[in-house]
C-alpha cells in the first residue's frame, strides 16, 4: 500500500470508524475521515495527526444529499478519487424505550438509504486503475437470514431475499418502505419481521442484500472500468456509544475484519458476509 491509495471513511470521528481510520493509515494508505460535524472532525483527525498518521479530513452526513456532492467535489478536485471506501456511519435507537416511527424512518433513512447514496456518489470517483477498489458496508449478525434468533418470519420475504439471482435495488427500497409503512400503520407486528431491534435489524438487513446485488452488478464491470469488490461484516459486540459501551468486543477488534476486508489481495472476493474474518452465511 502506498499514500497513492485513497481511502474514505465515513462516521469516522468515533467508534468503530475512527479504529478503521486509524489502522488503515497505519498500514500506509491515505485515509480521509469524515464526520458529519465539520469540528469534530477536525479535533478526530488532529488525535490521529499528533500520532503521526496521514489522515484528511472533510466534512459528510450520508443524510443529506448537498453534504455528499460537496465531499464527491472536493475528493475528486484534492485526490483525482477513491479506492475504497468504508460504509461505518450508521445509527440505531433500540436500546432504550424509545420506538418511534420517527426513529424508525431515520434509522432506515441512514443506514440503508445513506449508505447506499454514499456507494451511488462514490462509485463514478472510484479509480478505474485501482488494483485495489473495495468497498466494505459494516453491518450486523442480527440481521440475518439463516439466523434463528432474530429471524424473519414472513417466510415470502425470506425467501424473496434468499433468491441472490432475482433480488434488485427496487425489491430492497419497496421492502423497508413496506416496513415503514407497516410501522407507521401499527401493523407491522403482523407483518412477519425480526422481532427484535426491528427497525435497525431491517436497516441493515437491507445493507446486507444490497451488498449482494451491487456485486453482482459491479462484476459486469468492463475490465478497462476497473474491478470493485464490495462485502459486508459484522464487527461483533462493540463497546461504542451505539451499545452505551456494553458491547464485549474492542473497538481494534471490531474494527479489524473491516480494515481486513479493505485491503484483502487482488482476490475476487465479492458480495459475502464476514465475521472475525471468516465468511458467514447471510
Ligand atoms: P458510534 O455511535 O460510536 O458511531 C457511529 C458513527 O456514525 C458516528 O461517527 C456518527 O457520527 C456516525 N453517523 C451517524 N449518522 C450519521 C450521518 N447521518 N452521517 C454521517 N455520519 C453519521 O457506533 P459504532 O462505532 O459502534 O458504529 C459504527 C457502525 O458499526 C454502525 O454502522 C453500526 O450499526 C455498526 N455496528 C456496531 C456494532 C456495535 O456493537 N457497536 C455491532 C454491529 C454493527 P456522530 O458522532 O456525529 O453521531
Amino acid at each position: 500500500w502506498s499514500k497513492e491509495t485513497v481511502a474514505v471513511v465515513t462516521g469516522g470521528n468515533r467508534g468503530i470508524g475512527f479504529e478503521i481510520t486509524r489502522q488503515l493509515a497505519g498500514h500506509g494508505l491515505t485515509v480521509i475521515l469524515t464526520s458529519r460535524d465539520a469540528s469534530v472532525g477536525v479535533e478526530s483527525t488532529k488525535v490521529l495527526q499528533e500520532g503521526g498518521l496521514d489522515i484528511d479530513c472533510h466534512q459528510l452526513d450520508i443524510l443529506d444529499s448537498s453534504s455528499i456532492s460537496n465531499f464527491a467535489d472536493w475528493l475528486k478536485e484534492k485526490y483525482g478519487g477513491l479506492d475504497i471506501l468504508i460504509n461505518n456511519a450508521g445509527i440505531n435507537f433500540n436500546f432504550g424505550s424509545d420506538n418511534s416511527i420517527e426513529n424508525a424512518r431515520m434509522v432506515c433513512e441512514t443506514n440503508y438509504f445513506g449508505t447506499k447514496r454514499m456507494i451511488e456518489a462514490m462509485l463514478p470517483l472510484m479509480k478505474s486503475s485501482s488494483h485495489c477498489a473495495r468497498i466494505v458496508n459494516v453491518s450486523t449478525r442480527l440481521s440475518r437470514l439463516s439466523t434463528k434468533r432474530n429471524k424473519v418470519e414472513n417466510e415470502e420475504l425470506k425467501a424473496q431475499l434468499s433468491d441472490v439471482e432475482n433480488l434488485t435495488e427496487e425489491m430492497i427500497d419497496e421492502m423497508v418502505n413496506k416496513f415503514l409503512q407497516q410501522a407507521e400503520d401499527g401493523t407491522w407486528k403482523e407483518g412477519g419481521w425480526p422481532p427484535s431491534q426491528t427497525d435497525y435489524t431491517v436497516s441493515k438487513l437491507a445493507v446486507n442484500t444490497y451488498t449482494r446485488v451491487m456485486a453482482k452488478k459491479l462484476l459486469e464491470r468492463k475490465e478497462e472500468e476497473g474491478k470493485i469488490y464490495i462485502n459486508c461484516y459484522c464487527p461483533g459486540w462493540v463497546k461504542t456509544a451505539i451499545t452505551g459501551y456494553a458491547g464485549t468486543v474492542t473497538v481494534e477488534e471490531g474494527a479489524d475484519t473491516g480494515v481486513w476486508l479493505a485491503l484483502l489481495p487482488d482476490q475476487a472476493i465479492t458480495g459475502k458476509f464476514f465475521a472475525e474474518r471468516r465468511e458467514i452465511k447471510f
